[in-house]
Formats: C-alpha cells, sequence, structure tokens
C-alpha cells in the first residue's frame, strides 16, 4: 500500500526523507539508492522507490511504470560501479524469502562470481 500513515516508522522511508543516514549512491526523482550495510558481495546497493509500497508486487500493481524505472535505475548503479552488464537483482519478497524491510527495495549485487541456485 502507499499509505503515508504507514511510513512513519519505516526505515527505508527515514533513508528516502533524509532523516536516517546511508551511504547514497545515486538519487533521482523517484528512487534512492544506497549501499547496503551487510554486503553480500563486493558491490551491494539497495535500489529504493521514493513511494511506499510494501514489496515489489504492491508497486507494480500500484505503479507498474515505477517497477520499470527501478529496473533502469539499477542498470545505472551496476554501470557506475563497473559492473558492465555483469550482475544480479533481487527482489525478496516474504518474510520466508529473507524479506527484513518492508518497504520495495532492489539489491544490486556484483563484483563476485554468483552462484545458483542462490541460498
Ligand atoms: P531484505 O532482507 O531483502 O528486506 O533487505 C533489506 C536489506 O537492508 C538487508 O540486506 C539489510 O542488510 C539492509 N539494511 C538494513 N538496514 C539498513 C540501513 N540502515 N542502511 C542500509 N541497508 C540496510
Amino acid at each position: 500500500m502507499s499509505d503515508p500513515s504507514h511510513t512513519a516508522d519505516c526505515l527505508f522511508c527515514g533513508i528516502v526523507r533524509g532523516d536516517v543516514p546511508a551511504e547514497v549512491v545515486l538519487s533521482t526523482d523517484t528512487a534512492v539508492c544506497f549501499r547496503d550495510t551487510m554486503p553480500q558481495a563486493p558491490t551491494h546497493v539497495l535500489v529504493v522507490p521514493r513511494s511506499h509500497h510494501a514489496n515489489a508486487v504492491e508497486l507494480a500493481r500500484h505503479d507498474p511504470s515505477g517497477l520499470a524505472e527501478l529496473v533502469e535505475v539499477a542498470d545505472k548503479v551496476a554501470e557506475s560501479e563497473g559492473l558492465a552488464g555483469d550482475y544480479r537483482l533481487v527482489f525478496n519478497t516474504g518474510a520466508g524469502a529473507g524479506q527484513s524491510v518492508f518497504h520495495t527495495h532492489l539489491h544490486v549485487l556484483g563484483g563476485r562470481p554468483m552462484n545458483w541456485p542462490p541460498g
């Protein structure tokens, strides 16, 4: 849901507003990109839409072009990180799949060989 009443306690809304510090690598009209504090690869950046939705599916339902834009922004981040079109994008959706922050975010991972299947 994109409900402002849900955003007061949201960590990533706090980062988007600038109330919570983060190592921002790119900021656009629609997204803020910052380094993950527990990196799982040499490059691990989170691409976070400025609008609050609980996960990627909610973003897709309410703002499909916003979801597409997120992927475009992720590619820009990857390029500026020197990943040259060679990176992994991840949306964890639901606690059982490892989602811990319930504000849509796209993980950009790269800079090492990626295993499959992921853990
Ligand atoms: P997920 O587990 O998919 O919900 O991803 C949330 C990610 O946010 C995790 O990889 C955390 O390491 C990361 N994280 C949590 N708090 C912060 C923070 N304050 N700044 C940057 N990354 C964070």
